[in-house]
């Protein structure tokens, strides 16, 4: 029997954990919260696309299932500080004074949601109706939608694509891949709340992408008649009467639009981990040019890092959806168990 840790409690690190105890091998998972579940969970997402299910009850049940199985010992609101050996042969310290020999290990440290107070021209941090996504899919979660400065229903809401993503002046280059799909669901979970409240999609491009076409963006346009505008944003002001004005170009027609919002939603993206400098460094992993973890290789060293034994999965290793992130933790998994065979005969 191998003994295999995970770094990481989301949806990557339960995958790998569930799977690793299943296949009859033991898994110390560590996590830094006092909560397993990841981002789903500790940040509060309302229904998950594209199952439709609330994240509290899907990722509840893949922590379910880790915590009650006898092969996971769990260690919650924990790091690890240090990490010495080979693969077959690692001994990690863990920041509550425990050690734990392990065959290898599976990094699934996940990401950082982008902090729109680094996009200050576009009012988040300013003004109290201009929100994130996870802030309004909490906002979804409640049951109402109301504007937080003073509780009215909002007559138009906007949605604000691609916020900290694909944004070079900020060095944000990459595509956060999900915000999309996310936004054209918000767009109908806040119409089917509230059906006096009009929504509005600002975006560059629509990467609903695969069969997130039609059951999400064309579902969003055409059932529940969100409106996408595509527009370059300059900014978001106060309008006199309280309201927020979002001015920006639209670049279809190629002319100025100005219109007023009562809420205003960032559809922020997936920045690095920020501890990634702190875990290439207890780890011995490579970082590449973005900051997310690097692979070694693409094709026949699935889910490697830079260092023989060491595995990452899911968010740690650039912007991924929870199935995506489900699926590499599964792998990451086989690949651990699988090396921890090969260094040991
Ligand atoms: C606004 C928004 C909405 C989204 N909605 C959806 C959706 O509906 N459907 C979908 O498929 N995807 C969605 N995503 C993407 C989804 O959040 C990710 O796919 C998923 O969280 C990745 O899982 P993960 O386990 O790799 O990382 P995470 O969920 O980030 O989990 C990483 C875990 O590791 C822990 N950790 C980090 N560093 C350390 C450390 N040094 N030591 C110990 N533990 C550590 C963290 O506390 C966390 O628990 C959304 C993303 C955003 C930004
Ligand atoms: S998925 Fe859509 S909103 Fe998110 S970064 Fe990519 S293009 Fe922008």
């Amino acid at each position: 029997m191998k003994t295999i840790l995970v770094v990481g409690g989301g949806p990557a690190g339960l995958s790998a954990a569930a799977n690793i105890a299943e296949a009859g091998h033991k898994a110390v998972l560590v996590e830094k919260e006092d909560r397993l579940g990841g981002a789903p969970i500790l940040s509060g997402y309302a229904k998950l696309v594209p199952s439709g299910e609330w994240a509290k009850d899907a990722i509840g049940r893949m922590v379910d299932r880790v915590e009650k199985h006898p092969n996971v010992t769990v260690h919650k609101g924990t790091k690890v500080t240090k990490l010495d050996g080979e693969v077959g042969d690692f001994t990690a310290t863990l920041s509550n004074g425990e050690e734990v020999k392990v065959s290898a290990v599976i990094l699934a440290t996940g990401f950082t949601h982008f902090d729109p107070v680094n996009k200050p021209e576009w009012g988040f941090g300013t003004f109290p109706d201009v929100l994130t996504t996870t802030q309004m899919e909490q906002m979804v979660a409640s049951g109402k939608i109301a504007c937080p400065s003073d509780g009215r229903v909002p007559e138009r809401v906007c949605i604000l694509l691609c916020v900290g993503s694909r944004d070079r002046q900020i060095g944000r280059e990459w595509c956060s891949k999900i915000c999309c799909t996310v936004s054209a669901n918000l767009a109908m979970e806040i119409k089917e709340l509230s059906p006096e409240t009009d929504v509005y999609i600002y975006y560059m491009d629509i990467r609903t992408f695969g069969l997130y076409e039609d059951r999400f963006y064309w579902k969003s346009q055409e059932e529940f008649k969100t409106k996408f505008v595509k527009a370059r944003i300059a900014e978001v002001t106060a309008s006199p009467d309280g309201r927020l004005l979002v001015k920006g170009e639209d670049t279809l027609v190629k002319r100025p639009i100005v219109i007023p919002f009562d809420i205003v939603v960032h559809a922020i993206g997936m920045d690095p981990n920020v501890e990634n400098p702190e875990i290439a460094n207890v780890f011995g992993v490579g970082l590449e040019k973005h900051g997310y973890i690097d692979r070694a290789e693409h094709y026949t060293n699935t889910c490697g890092t830079t260092r023989r034994g060491i595995y990452a999965a899911g968010a740690a290793y650039g912007p991924e959806t929870i199935d995506d992130s489900i699926s590499q933790g599964a792998a990451a998994a086989i690949r651990a168990l699988a090396d921890a065979e090969s260094s040991a005969s």
